[in-house]
């Protein structure tokens, strides 16, 4: 039997439209699947991302196993484990899909030389993007786009690839398989609400994007800023572990919805998805540090009650509150209540945006190297294309143009459910009757608030403008 190929999974937990086990089955070699717990490279997973990656693993093994494979799974340094495994299993090529974090990219690079010293290859591939980030270049000044627009006509004008490809049911085994740690036990969801939310793995990925076009796609243009109700494709936690590429998304939309309003606006969407890629590559201390230089001194507060009121949704600002909340029971929060979360632990309390980035990495499902800094940064004014310093949200107004009825509120904060009307967002504006009709005593079943918001705007205000 001929030597076998190792196909190297990562954050691509997939099997259809995976560039490298595509590869690999076309080598038709017998195929290795191995899985890295990579302990040496790359940020460990948060609590509620590592239930999904885990819960995630467990449906690619089984998917494996019916085509005839077995997925190894080791736990250790990333690199380390793959020189053994190749010499282990005497494989003659890697097969992976690029991931972008510096560290990453600096362990793939050392594993490829190290093949090649040693007869054997490595081969990279774009499975989790449309374009490897060094592939679009402003042209005009030679250099890396900094803006979101130009950079997506870019991106666009180079045509998106689609690059798809459906495993055939049976696979070459290796005539011997080397040893495999257990994988992670299957653990209950570290949030109530999770369960009946979300199916981590490719299946449920092709699931949920079924009942987007389904239920959602029409109108989303104008109702993807709605948190009520679903009114977003919540893929974003299958698009962080690969259960499913952008592409097939792309291939997905086909004609008929691409050249609707709805249809360019979430595919820009997942082209924002692109441009936090590409700039986790060109500035790889993106999680760590602002991209605009002068934010580095900004006079962060200690402030560690309020940083725990805002992490436990007890600010005594209701949009804000119900959205903690979201995270906390379904490892979830609306793209639009992340902009305000985001925007008052930074801008009225003026705590640090790394803080905030560290508690989402915890409890998100969708928490992402990319994604989650550039979402920080760009609302904290200090990223790349960032709201201007001065775009303050304002968590009363936000609240009541984008919650109107308060669907949204009070399934996060039901101890509100009994106030109606725009009060909801502002309950000590509320009259005593209105308060004790909806059976509320501020302080007691709902926090005041933590700080006023003309007093912590001006606030954050003074800070911007000495910076
Ligand atoms: C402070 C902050 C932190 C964030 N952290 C993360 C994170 O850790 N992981 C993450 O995937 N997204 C993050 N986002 C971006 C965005 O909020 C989520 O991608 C989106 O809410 C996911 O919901 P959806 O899948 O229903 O989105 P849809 O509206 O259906 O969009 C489809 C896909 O496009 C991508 N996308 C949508 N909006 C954005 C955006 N603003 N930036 C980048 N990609 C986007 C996502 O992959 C998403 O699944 C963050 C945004 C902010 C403001």
């Amino acid at each position: 039997m001929s030597q076998p190929v190792i196909v190297w999974f990562r954050q691509d937990l997939r099997l259809n439209d995976n560039p490298a086990f595509a590869a690999a089955i076309q080598s038709n070699a017998p195929i290795i699947p191995v899985f890295v717990d990579d302990t040496a490279y790359g940020r460990a997973a948060g609590t509620t991302s590592l239930w999904w990656r885990n819960t995630s693993l467990r449906a690619l093994a089984g998917d494996l196993k019916t085509r005839g494979l077995t997925l190894i799974y080791r736990k250790g340094d990333g690199l380390a484990l793959m020189r053994a495994l190749v010499e282990e299993t005497n494989a003659a090529t890697v097969f992976w899909n690029r991931q972008y974090e510096k560290d990453t990219i600096a362990r793939d690079t050392q594993l490829k030389s190290w093949l090649k010293e040693n007869n054997r290859n490595g081969v990279g591939h774009v499975g989790n993007l449309f374009f490897d980030p060094w592939q679009i270049i402003n042209k005009n000044s030679g250099s890396h786009y900094k803006v979101f627009s130009p950079f997506w006509k870019a991106c666009l004008q180079a045509g998106l690839p689609c690059d798809l490809s459906v495993p055939p049911a049976q696979l070459t085994a290796p005539e011997q398989w080397p040893e495999s740690q257990p994988l992670p036990e299957a653990s209950a969801a570290p949030a109530t609400g999770m369960d009946a939310l979300w199916q981590p793995g490719e299946r449920g990925a092709l699931k949920m994007l079924d009942m987007f076009f389904e239920n959602s796609f029409d109108g989303y243009a104008d109702n993807r800023d709605t948190p009520g109700g679903v009114t977003t494709s919540r893929l974003s936690p299958h698009l962080r572990w690969g259960e499913i590429s952008p592409q097939r998304i792309y291939a997905s939309l086909g004609e008929e919805r691409i050249d609707t309003n709805d249809g360019r606006k979430f595919l820009s969407e997942i082209g924002w998805r692109e441009f936090s890629y590409y700039l986790l590559y060109h500035y790889p201390d993106m999680p760590e540090r602002c991209l605009q230089q002068k934010f580095e001194t900004f006079p962060w507060r200690d402030a560690p009650e309020d940083l725990e009121a805002w992490k436990q949704g007890r600010t005594g600002y209701p949009i804000v509150d119900a959205a903690m909340r979201e995270l906390a029971t379904t490892g979830f929060m609306h793209n639009r209540t992340r902009m305000i979360a985001a925007s008052f632990l930074t801008k009225h309390l003026l705590i640090d945006w790394r803080e905030g980035e560290r508690w989402f990495w915890e409890c998100l499902a969708d928490a992402d190297p990319a994604n989650n800094a550039a979402g920080w940064q760009w609302t904290a004014g200090c990223g790349a294309d960032a709201a201007p310093y001065f775009r303050i949200f304002n968590p009363i107004i936000q609240g009541r143009k984008f919650d109107p009825d308060g669907t949204y509120t009070k399934t996060y904060a039901p101890e509100l459910a009994n106030l109606t009307g725009k009060v909801i967002f502002a309950p000590w504006e509320a009259s005593s009757d209105t308060l004790s009709d909806a059976g509320i005593s501020l302080d007691v079943d709902y926090p005041a608030p933590i700080v006023k918001h003309e007093t912590a705007r001006a606030r954050a205000l003074d800070v911007f403008h000495a910076l």
